[in-house]
């Protein structure tokens, strides 16, 4: 199947780590910014998500809104030590315990933001571990893509991998080992890449420890 508009945003397993451990801190709503990279292809674009700050702001039990203050004052931090402001390209926010969707307030905040900015990212989680995320870009119009799909990058352990493999091949008589290319690229996939997608080649973060 020949997928066109491909859109996936990758969560580094540390940057992912942070995002639980501030979701979980709150019952309420909780709000931030990310910093982006970009890998634009010809099918879409794979977004990676390098760290994630939190905002200066009022919680409310209701909905959550970031006030321009509070984005000045994270830029003003980022700049003192000399960070990129530029890739600031995702908001991130949780919905507490509640489902995660986009409401009406949470457009709002995704259009004051992306007008500024050309086009901007939004993710919503909540407590139960669940991820939403979205694209929208302000040029001569408006246009959102909602079908992001969000995942988490965890590090391939070949130690770990090697071991299970001698277990296995030991323990279980008919082996059928799944196709390697599920997990090329070290992307945890719950469901496989589509037929026809093509590879674009490792992970940036494969070499890191
Ligand atoms: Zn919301």
């Amino acid at each position: 199947m020949f997928v066109k508009n491909k859109y996936r945003l990758i969560i580094p397993l540390p940057v992912y780590l942070r995002l639980r451990a501030y979701v979980e801190a709150v019952d309420y709503e909780i709000s931030g910014l990310g910093m982006l990279t970009t890998n634009e292809h010809e099918y879409g674009a794979d977004f990676i998500l390098d760290e994630i700050f939190l905002i200066k702001q009022k919680c409310s039990a209701a909905e959550t809104t970031i006030a321009p203050e509070g984005i000045a004052l994270l830029i003003d931090e980022l700049l003192t030590t000399k960070k990129d402001t530029g890739h600031l390209k995702l908001w991130w926010h949780s919905h507490g315990k509640m489902d995660v969707f986009w409401s009406n307030v949470d457009v709002l905040t995704i259009k004051n933001l992306t007008q500024g900015k050309g086009w901007m990212l939004s993710l919503v989680g909540n407590i139960q571990g669940e991820l939403l995320a979205r694209l929208d870009v302000y040029q001569t119009h408006w246009m959102t893509e909602l079908n992001v799909e969000v995942k988490v990058h965890f590090p391939i352990d070949e130690v770990l991998a090697e071991q299970v493999r001698v277990e296995v091949t030991d323990k279980v008589t008919e082996i059928i080992f799944k196709p390697k290319r599920l997990w090329q690229g070290g992307i945890w996939n719950s469901q496989p890449f589509d037929e026809g997608f093509p590879d674009f080649g490792g992970f940036p973060y494969d070499n890191q420890a």
